[in-house]
């Protein structure tokens, strides 16, 4: 273990929600799905718990309207709050007011289940792309201080295959943004996705365990996973969605808890402020 501390993230959203299924749950049906967000939430807040680890909780202003007790209790944790947005939209979808609306929103409701202020955003499925660069000026204007939603790789949903691959400064019109990047290995010509999601939980357990010694170790910089609370929860309701999206989000579920276990106790975490403060960059 080296002395650097990664970023532990947390995207607070229920099982229905995520962008794959989309087509096959329309928005206006949510309401009438069973909610598990809460439960498989808390669980994540009793292991991190046990271990010791702050964490970075990018909470759906949907979510923290309707649970804002889950919302309390992060905070009194010693947790930090972000935003994941409202409803889920993928930023390069809306408009630049829907997306202003959506991201206001979600700080306003945050805000006020937590009593903290809110500085962080990270987009649905990481949609601020080469398309959607506008987004970093709304966030300033919005007060939002750091984002978390670019990906350094190629992939048919997201993805600035050429952005930094460590936390940097993006200079906007609007003003400066730190930029807390999805964690990557440069390997040759490529970024290979290392630390969160589905590459935590499909690819084997020591890819990640590689990645992360490898950008604490040779790089000496920290790394940033992310993971959902429903990626613990293999008993989940099954969708009815196509093929790449269902192996995506249902492969390992029953894995997931214990190697989230193994890698609190392999490697350092905090909250993605803590790695700003480290870093000298907020
Ligand atoms: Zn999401």
């Amino acid at each position: 273990m080296t002395g650097v501390i990664n970023a532990m993230t947390v995207d607070v959203e229920d099982y229905f929600q995520v962008s794959a299924f989309d087509a096959v749950v329309p928005r206006e049906k949510w309401e009438t799905f069973d909610s598990r967000v809460a439960a498989n939430t808390e669980r994540l807040l009793a292991l991190f718990e046990e271990r010791g680890v702050k964490a970075t909780f990018f909470v759906l202003g949907w979510v923290a309207e309707r649970f804002p007790t889950l919302v309390a209790d992060i905070a009194k944790a010693g947790h930090e709050l972000a935003s994941h947005g409202y409803a889920h939209h993928l930023v390069y979808s809306q408009t630049r007011e829907a997306f202003r609306d959506d991201v206001r929103r979600a700080k306003d409701v945050i805000e006020g289940a937590c009593g903290q202020s809110v500085s962080g955003y990270r987009a649905p499925s990481y949609s601020i792309t080469k398309a959607s660069l506008w987004a970093f000026d709304v966030l300033l204007e919005e007060s939002y201080r750091y984002d978390a939603s670019v990906f350094p790789i190629r992939h048919d949903r997201y993805g600035i295959p050429d952005a930094p691959r460590h936390f940097h400064i993006v200079t906007r019109g609007a003003g400066r943004l730190a930029e807390a990047p999805g964690s990557t290995i440069r390997l040759g010509p490529v970024n290979l996705p290392v630390a969160g999601g589905g590459y935590f939980r499909i690819l084997p357990y020591m890819w990640t365990r590689w990645g992360i010694s490898r950008l604490n170790g040779r790089e000496g910089r920290p790394a940033v996973f992310y993971i959902h609370p429903w990626e613990i929860d293999p008993d989940q309701p099954r969708i009815a969605a196509g093929w790449l999206s269902r192996f995506r989000h249902y492969s390992n579920l029953d894995g997931c808890e214990g190697r989230l276990r193994r890698l609190v106790r392999e490697f350092r975490f905090g909250r993605v402020q803590d790695c700003l403060t480290q870093l000298a960059l907020i």
